[in-house]
């Protein structure tokens, strides 16, 4: 199977395919958001600046991203299989993830397109609730994506939280940080020929049956068929 690395608009569903990738194979999941999110929890210098640029809308420093996510790369990921929620949102954080992948030898990716409107992005990001501790998300607007329990993690029992920057009015300045800084990169990886797009207005069913077809490499596509 593939690494994967997720392109996509704020609250295309990024992080409920990498739970759902986690849970039924082998991946390790890397949501550069989750891990800003945790230093600001920590309530530390560099937690209270991450979270004044979040909670506006804005992305971090190249440098900043960069040096985070390098050490996880190199110490943490390194020989798993893995998936990149968030990483890269600029074209030199692009640029630099495929130098440290060349250097680590790390070849079998896809980059994953998730293809959403700005409509139905904006009604994930309000409607979401997440888990403080699993950071799994749910949707008060989807049965499906609902918890068993209002309110409550169905994995771990604690009350859900909505994130800060999930309103409507910072959800369209993230919005427009994607339009500017992130969108580019969809171009950048479409020459290298690696990017595959999935619409991700579907079923999670359906959606699931792309990823898969996506991120299978051809040894074990092979293998299905002959199995098939
Ligand atoms: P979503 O997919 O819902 O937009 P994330 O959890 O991936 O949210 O990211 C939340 C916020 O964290 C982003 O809006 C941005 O401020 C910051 N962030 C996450 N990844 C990066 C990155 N690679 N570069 C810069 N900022 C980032």
């Amino acid at each position: 199977m593939k690494n994967v690395i997720f392109i996509a608009p704020p609250a295309a569903g990024k992080g409920t395919i990498s739970d759902y990738l986690v849970k039924n194979f082998n991946y390790v999941h890397l949501s550069t958001g989750d891990m800003l999110r945790s230093e600001v929890a920590s309530g530390s210098l560099l937690g209270k600046e991450i979270d004044a640029l979040i909670s506006k809308g804005s992305l971090v420093s190249d440098e900043l991203i960069i040096k985070l996510v390098e050490s996880k790369l190199k110490n943490e990921l390194f020989g798993k299989l893995f998936i990149l929620d968030g990483f890269p949102r600029t074209l030199p954080q692009a640029e630099k993830l495929d130098e440290m992948l060349i250097s680590m030898g790390v070849t079998n990716n896809v980059v994953i397109y998730l293809d959403v409107t700005l409509e139905e992005a904006t009604k994930r990001a309000v409607g979401r609730i997440v888990c403080p501790k699993c950071s799994r998300s749910y949707n008060v607007y989807y049965k499906e994506a609902s918890p068993l329990i209002e309110g409550i993690c169905d994995d771990c029992g604690v009350a859900l939280e909505k994130r800060s920057d999930d309103t409507e009015e910072t959800f369209k300045k993230r919005y427009q940080t994607y339009l500017d800084s992130t969108s580019p990169i969809i171009n950048y990886y479409k020459q290298k020929g690696i990017l595959e797009s999935i619409n991700v207005m579907r079923t999670q069913n359906e959606v699931a049956k792309d990823i898969l077809s996506v991120i299978n490499d051809e040894n074990v596509s092979v293998k299905r068929r002959k199995s098939d």
